[in-house]
């Protein structure tokens, strides 16, 4: 009886696995499909300044609905399969080429400081024509360097820093800033971030979420800080939803901050529209006093 439990376990088990494989390859089907009808999207989530609580750029963040429910699926979900295909490869050239296109736009419209970060993923890094793809973006669009940052996971960072230092030296010679995401899950050595061209650490949004109350996440967060002001680079806080996470964080001498508490992501539109009805958040180019 317990044999007949157990292949049955068994059974269920390879079917499950069986369906999950069945998935993916119906999954990277219609990803392909996307790319070529054009129907990935990119949402933007504004970064704030939290001492002027005004908005200093975008993250740009990609999104995808499933052509049979209509609903967006988790990049979380989609963009490892992207990358298993390589379909990363072109896709993040059209991510790239959107993110230029739409910060030129709001460049244009009055706003020249907006800056605009882009996720890269390892596989793209891997691939040998990213330098030129990201040069090749911004200038087409007449964006200067600096109005462009590169967000790179601590994960993603680390695997690929001593093969692909040029690179990375490279782009950040270049103007354009390295930001390292999800920063504190990952085993940065802090020897990696003293010598390496980075410019702004992103603190995960896991050591966000319980403060001020978890007194581990206290401290984590204090010593990520008390890092990045020593070896001067910038800091940002991701996923802040609350108003006591940014006190503690403004009190901590984190300036940036992006969460929902400020703002989800948005899409183009939105974003266009708050521009033009000149929202407080942002600071228009002629307000600035010289
Ligand atoms: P990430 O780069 O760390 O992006 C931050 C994620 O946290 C986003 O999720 C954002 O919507 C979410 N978030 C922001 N503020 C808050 C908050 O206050 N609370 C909560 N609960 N969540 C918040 P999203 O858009 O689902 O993206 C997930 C991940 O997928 C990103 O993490 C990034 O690693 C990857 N990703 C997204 N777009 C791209 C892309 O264009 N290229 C690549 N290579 N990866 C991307
Ligand atoms: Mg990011
Ligand atoms: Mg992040
Ligand atoms: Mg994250």
């Amino acid at each position: 009886k317990a044999k007949d439990n157990g292949k049955n376990c068994i059974y269920r088990y390879n079917n499950q696995l069986h369906q999950s494989i069945l998935n993916r390859v119906e999954l990277a089907r219609l990803l392909r499909q996307a790319l070529d009808n054009k129907t990935f999207e990119l949402h933007y989530q504004p970064k704030f300044d939290s001492e002027s609580v005004s908005c200093i750029g975008f993250e740009a963040l990609l999104r995808w609905r499933h052509p049979e429910t209509n609903e967006f699926v988790r990049p979380d979900i989609f963009i490892p399969i992207a990358e298993e295909t390589g379909l990363i490869i072109p896709l993040g050239k059209w991510i790239l080429e959107q993110a230029c296109a739409q910060l030129k736009q709001w460049h244009d419209m009055g706003y020249p400081e907006l800056s605009m970060a882009i996720n890269l993923s390892g596989r793209q890094i891997q691939a040998s024509s990213l330098y030129q793809d990201i040069y090749q973006a911004y200038t087409r669009y007449e964006l200067p360097s600096s109005a462009i940052e590169i967000e790179l996971t601590e994960q993603v960072f680390i695997e690929n820093i001593i093969q692909h230092e040029n690179f990375m030296r490279k782009l950040t010679n270049s103007g354009v800033s390295l930001s390292i995401d999800d920063f504190g899950v990952g085993y940065s050595s802090l020897s990696y971030l003293k010598n390496f061209p980075v410019d702004t650490l992103k603190i995960d949004r896991s050591f966000i979420q319980e403060l001020p109350q978890n007194y581990n996440d206290v401290c984590i967060v204090k010593a990520i800080i008390g890092l990045a002001n020593s070896i001067d680079l910038k800091v940002i806080a991701e996923g802040v939803e609350n108003k006591e996470q940014l006190t503690f964080l403004n009190q901590q001498g984190c300036k940036y901050i992006q969460g929902y508490y400020f703002s989800k992501p948005l899409t183009s539109e939105q974003i266009t529209q708050k521009l033009t009805a000149e929202d407080d958040w942002f600071i228009k180019k002629q307000d600035f006093v010289f």
